[in-house]
């Protein structure tokens, strides 16, 4: 489930050709400094490995932090010129080295960005910061009538790009505090209570302080003490866990990362329909995964559906190759067959042959091999 991209292979991929025939072109910049140097001053060019992280060689200090590493490769139809991309986030600074000479016809001048302008950017931000309140699409009718007033009429984007940019700045003014208290407060106002609205989300999986209007105690994330929140609604759990007909159902557990801010993965649990739809029963952010975390998700559902005399049985549990799931499934779910993903089996394929032929046999092969994958 975790990116596992074996550190040793990838530095030595990196290391290796960089003493031999990799010669640095752009050094001690910043990210916008290397940002330009791609949009500007070489041809078109794309990633065709991103996000490998390496143990940062910028920093002098002890402390043993990554960095980020981009290789690239130029875009021209046979030409053999590569670049890899090193960034520390942490002090931004980063450098580029380029591999093998360009065989084609080199401009003083390029403008590669196929990102929205910065122009139009610059703008967004100047109505997002006067108008909190705006939407998408009323900054669209925005630019498209001041366009000349603002002199954007001749930059090529599209409302997808404006869309895309809109969320993410809104995102970096989102305030980052993540006060513990808070998330009890909310969690305490979001329970269960016996007239609910059956549509009405609530929490469930946290112990309370056992008064009677019980407020919720979340863990610190610690090995001991770990964060586990729980989110359905009764209507949920109602239509998608009662046994009837459950013979044939397939429920499906999957996590995925990089959601929250402190990337504890999100628990997904549902059941699919055999039209391929999937129903969501119950979500679960949890700040570890071994199978004791997995069985009080399971115990958790299960209780809840005890509980409002909901008779869960489960027959296939669909899920990745975790371990520590499908054995926590199994002690909660007596005779469950466990089937791995069709997705998962090809991802984990992928992830385990495509940088071993990479390695031996270059990128033709590679590429070969991951399209094939899917
Ligand atoms: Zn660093
Ligand atoms: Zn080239």
């Amino acid at each position: 489930m975790i990116e596992n991209l074996s550190e040793s292979s990838n530095d030595s991929n990196a290391t290796s050709s960089l003493e031999t025939n990799w010669s640095v072109v752009i050094n001690d910049a910043t990210a916008e400094k290397l940002n330009d140097y791609i949009c500007n001053s070489i041809p078109k060019s794309s990633a065709y490995q991103t996000n490998h992280e390496l143990y940062c060689r910028f920093c002098l200090d002890l402390s043993r932090h990554k960095m980020k590493q981009q290789l690239r490769q130029c875009n021209q139809p046979q030409c053999p010129v590569k670049f890899n991309v090193l960034l520390c986030e942490k002090k931004d600074i980063g450098s580029i080295a380029q591999k093998l000479e360009h065989n084609h016809f080199l401009s003083d001048y390029y403008n590669n960005y196929n990102g929205l302008p910065e122009k139009v950017k610059t703008v967004i931000k100047n109505l997002i910061n006067t108008n909190p309140k705006l939407i998408p699409r009323q900054i669209r009718t925005y630019l498209n009538n001041n366009s000349d007033k603002l002199g954007i009429d001749d930059l090529p984007f599209n409302f997808d790009q404006v869309v895309t940019f809109f969320y993410r700045y809104k995102d970096s003014l989102a305030p980052k505090k993540n006060k513990i208290e808070d998330v009890e407060r909310y969690l305490g106002d979001h329970l269960y209570f016996a007239t609910i609205e059956p549509n009405t989300p609530f929490f469930f999986g946290f112990s309370t302080d056992g008064r009677p209007q019980p407020a919720p105690i979340i863990g610190n994330g610690s090995a001991n003490n770990p964060v586990r929140i729980y989110a359905t609604t009764l209507k949920l759990l109602q239509l998608n866990c009662n046994s009837d007909n459950q013979d044939l159902t397939l429920f499906h557990i999957d996590g995925t990362y990089k959601i929250t801010i402190e990337n504890y993965p999100l628990l997904v649990f549902g059941r699919s329909s055999p039209n391929r739809t999937l129903y969501p029963i119950a979500f679960g952010i949890i700040s570890k995964e071994e199978k004791e975390d997995f069985i009080h998700f399971y115990e958790s559902i299960k209780l809840l559906c005890r509980h409002f005399n909901i008779n869960l049985r489960i027959c296939f549990l669909m899920q990745d190759a975790q371990s520590a799931c499908a054995t926590a499934a199994m002690q909660c779910f007596p005779n469950v067959v466990i089937l791995m993903c069709w997705f998962h089996l090809k991802q984990c394929i992928k992830r385990n042959t495509v940088e071993y032929v990479y390695k031996k046999h270059g990128y033709k092969k590679y590429s070969g091999i991951r399209n094939d994958t899917g």
